[in-house]
């Protein structure tokens, strides 16, 4: 278990005094300076050595991407940007960082900016968020008045400037080119890949894009040191990190846990455990709605990092446990996601404009029992046609909780037809 010396994000619990004052005090502004003064190449290196990997889901190494950026301009201008879009179902814990602890983030970007030759940096942040942007503004006002941001910031040397850009609400705008075609003033739609946006990003520049808690763990990574960082969690799994349960728990919150931790001990120590108790568990979505789904058995055992999960044909994603008891109809809450990404694509391919319909459309009558035992085969098969053909990844996400619930709910989906063409329907409900 983390002990509270040990945690990043202390100011998410209780406290709330998300000042630059209160920031301060808790250690975040202090000698950011000297910590810039390091150089690019050995911020780099610090980075790259504490193991972290990307928190917004994919899970990239977060030093490597920094060096992807060029070190010398070509007379173009190099660009941070920030995701702030938060929008997986199930994912709230950028939310409670830029609510409670904004200077966190703030001083991780002027570091990650200049690591990377950044004078400027853009949070794009989703555009539900009105409170988490109005306590961000006001933290990057009060830094801009004590001359933390802006010329010479914090005293560094280095000029920055750092935008918050709103969102619209589209969840398309999450992924990173479509992000940085809304922050453009256009419509918020996939880039094919590559160029990369580390040779081709915002305005055509060099741009690197980070998730929210990526960039606010590095100053303390900094301070604290890369070995402090790498010796929480399984090799090639490290660091601590954000955890948001929803569900059937006793109590749904964000925390701050080590890397690797156990699910049980996860939900039993921070959630008051699985409503009616651990047997009582049918399945846990692990990481956001876009990877499937563990079964019961599989949760007694699973550890919550990158590579176990995706070992288990899951994924860790945005660390959004959703917790779903035996009251569940699992079959109507992978539905649900369905609805969810046919109403999401941006349609401007064809695999995933055409396919999310057709899989929602078969989901719908799977609910309802009202289709044919061959039909689960054939959805199978939409959604391999579906997965890997798509210019980005939500075609990906659409399709893979939906192989997770045939994989292991197949008995409850035809059982369900079978009892609707029996009659039994009513009584399947019931029991
Ligand atoms: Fe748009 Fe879907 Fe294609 Fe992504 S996969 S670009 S969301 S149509």
């Amino acid at each position: 278990m983390l002990k509270d010396q040990d945690r990043i994000f202390t100011n998410l619990y209780g406290m709330h005094d998300r000042s630059l004052a209160g920031a301060k005090k808790r250690g975040h502004w202090n000698g950011t300076a000297d910590l810039i003064k390091l150089g690019r190449d050995k911020l780099v290196e610090i980075v790259k050595a504490s193991g972290l990997r990307g928190r917004g889901g994919a899970g990239f190494p977060t030093g490597l991407k920094w060096s992807f950026m060029p070190k010398q301009s070509d007379g173009r201008p190099s660009y941070l940007v920030i995701n702030a879009d938060e929008s997986e179902p199930g994912t709230c814990k950028d939310r409670e960082i830029m609510r409670h602890d904004p200077h966190t983030l703030i001083e991780g970007a002027l570091i990650a900016s200049f690591a990377m030759g950044a004078n400027t940096c853009y949070i794009y942040i989703r555009g539900e968020y009105i409170r988490e942007r109005e306590a961000l503004q006001a933290a990057i006002d009060e830094c801009y008045e004590a001359g933390l941001l802006g010329k010479n910031a914090a005293k560094s040397g280095w000029d920055f400037d750092l935008y918050l850009h709103h969102g619209a609400g589209a969840y398309i705008c999450g992924e990173e080119t479509a992000l940085l075609e809304s922050l453009e003033g256009k419509k918020g739609m996939p880039r094919m890949k590559p160029p990369f946006p580390a040779g081709s990003g915002l305005y055509g520049c060099p741009t690197t894009v980070n998730n929210v808690e990526s960039i606010a763990v590095v100053p303390t990574i900094l301070r604290r040191g890369a070995d402090w960082f790498a010796s929480f969690g399984r090799p090639n799994n490290a660091g601590t990190k954000l955890f948001g349960i929803s569900g059937h728990v006793n109590n749904p919150c964000v925390v701050e846990e080590a890397m690797s931790i156990p699910l049980k001990e996860l939900l039993e120590r921070h959630c008051g455990g699985v409503r009616g108790g651990w047997k009582n568990l049918k399945a846990v979505i692990p990481g956001g709605s876009s990877v499937p789904l563990l079964t019961q058995a599989q949760c007694d055992d699973a550890l919550m990092d990158f590579d176990w999960l995706r070992e288990q044909r899951s994924g860790l994603g945005t660390a959004a446990v959703i917790v779903m008891d035996n009251s569940t109809d699992v079959i109507k809450a992978i539905w649900r996601l369905s609805k969810f990404y046919k109403h999401e694509s941006c349609g401007q391919c064809t695999p995933c404009r055409e396919g999310t319909g057709w899989m929602m459309r078969v989901m719908d009558r799977l609910v309802r029992g009202e289709a044919e035992v061959e039909e689960i085969d054939m959805l199978l098969s939409v959604t391999k046609q579906v997965e890997g053909h798509t210019i980005c990844a939500l075609g990906d996400a659409a399709a893979w909780p939906i192989q997770g619930l045939v994989r292991a709910f197949r008995e409850e989906i035809e059982d369900r037809i079978k009892a609707k063409k029996t009659g039994r329907m009513g009584a399947l409900a019931a029991e």
